[in-house]
C-alpha cells in the first residue's frame, strides 16, 4: 500500500489506474479507524479496483472550543488497518498544504440541508466539510466515493455539492456499523468514561423506541420525538443537544410524516458529543 503525502501524488496515482482501465474508489476519514471506516473501505473495494483512503483531521470543520487538538490519532495503526483491508493508497496530507495562508475559498451549501440538526449546532461545520471533500475529490479524482449513514447530514450535503458542482463522482452511502450493545462506532467513543460508555447505548434505544412507534402507525413527529427524548432521560449522564425529525430528502423539519423521514439525535456525555440517526421507515441508508 502506498502512503501519499504531497498534494500531487493522489492525482498521479488515480490517472495511472484509469490509464490501465481501473476504477478508483475514495474513502475520506479523519483517522483513528474503526470497523465503521473499514466497512466503507470494503464497500469501495466492491465498487472499484483501486481504493484510496484519505486520513485528514480537517481543521476547518471544527468550531472554536471543539476537540480538534485532542482528536485521537494513531497513524501507524491506521496504516496497518488500511493495508489489511486491501486499500491501495493512504493519502494523509498536511494541514499547511491543504490550507496555505492564502486559502480563501469555502464551499457553502445553503438552505434546509444545513440549517438544522448539526448545521444549527455547529456553525461553519458543513462549509468545512464541503470544502475539504471538494478538495479531496479534485486531488484524488475518484470515480466513486463512500460515506457513512452515521453522518447522514454530511452525506446529504456531499450529494448536493457533487450534483450542484457537476463533480464526476458517484456518491455511495453505507450503513451504520454498531457495537454489540447498539452504540454507533465512532472515533470519539474513546473519550467516554466507563460510566458514560455504559449509558451511551441509550441513543440507539431511543431511536428503536421511535421506530417501534412508527411501525405501530404513529405519524406525528412531536409524539415520536418526545418518546425518543424521554428515553434519553433514562440515562442520567446524557444531555440532549438535539432530537429532530426531518424530511429524508430536504432535511427540512416535518410535522406529520408523509414520506421518508430522518430522526437524528445528538447527545452530550460530559464534553463528548455523540450522534446517531434512523430513517423512518428504517430501510437503511439515505
Ligand atoms: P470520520 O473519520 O468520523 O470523519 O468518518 C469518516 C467516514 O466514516 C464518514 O463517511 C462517516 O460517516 C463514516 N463512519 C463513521 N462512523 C461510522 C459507523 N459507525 N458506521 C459507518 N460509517 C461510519
Amino acid at each position: 500500500m502506498l502512503v501519499l503525502r504531497s498534494l500531487e501524488e493522489p492525482r498521479r496515482f488515480a490517472r495511472a489506474c484509469r490509464a490501465r482501465g481501473e476504477r478508483v474508489g475514495l474513502v475520506p476519514t479523519m483517522g483513528y479507524l474503526h470497523e465503521g471506516h473499514l466497512s466503507l473501505i470494503r464497500e469501495a473495494k466492491r465498487r472499484a479496483r483501486r481504493v484510496v483512503v484519505t486520513l485528514f483531521v480537517n481543521p476547518t470543520q471544527f468550531g472554536a472550543g471543539e476537540d480538534l487538538d485532542r482528536y485521537p490519532r494513531d497513524l501507524e495503526r491506521d496504516r496497518a488497518l488500511c493495508e489489511a483491508e486491501g486499500a491501495d493508497a493512504l493519502f494523509t496530507p498536511e494541514a499547511r498544504d491543504m490550507y496555505p495562508p492564502s486559502h480563501a475559498t469555502r464551499v457553502n451549501v445553503s438552505g434546509t440541508l444545513t440549517s438544522g440538526l448539526c448545521g444549527a449546532k455547529r456553525p461553519g461545520h458543513f462549509a468545512g466539510v464541503a470544502t475539504v471533500v471538494t478538495k479531496l475529490f479534485n486531488l484524488c479524482e475518484p470515480d466513486v466515493a463512500v460515506f457513512g449513514q452515521k453522518d447522514a447530514q454530511q452525506a446529504a450535503v456531499i450529494k448536493r455539492v457533487t450534483a450542484d458542482l457537476d463533480l464526476p463522482v458517484e456518491i455511495v452511502v453505507a450503513p451504520i456499523v454498531r457495537e454489540r450493545d447498539g452504540l454507533a462506532m465512532s472515533s470519539r467513543n474513546v473519550y467516554l468514561s466507563p460510566e458514560e460508555r455504559a449509558q451511551a447505548p441509550v441513543l440507539k434505544r431511543s431511536l428503536d423506541a421511535a421506530a417501534a412507534l412508527y411501525r405501530g402507525g404513529e405519524r406525528r413527529s412531536r409524539v415520536i420525538v418526545e418518546a425518543a427524548r424521554s428515553h434519553i432521560g433514562s440515562a442520567p449522564l446524557a444531555k440532549v443537544d438535539y432530537m429532530e425529525m426531518v424530511d429524508a430528502g430536504s432535511l427540512a423539519p416535518v410535522d406529520v410524516l408523509e414520506g421518508p423521514a430522518l430522526l437524528a439525535v445528538a447527545v452530550y456525555f460530559g464534553k463528548t458529543r455523540l450522534i446517531d440517526n434512523t430513517l423512518l421507515p428504517d430501510d437503511g441508508v439515505m
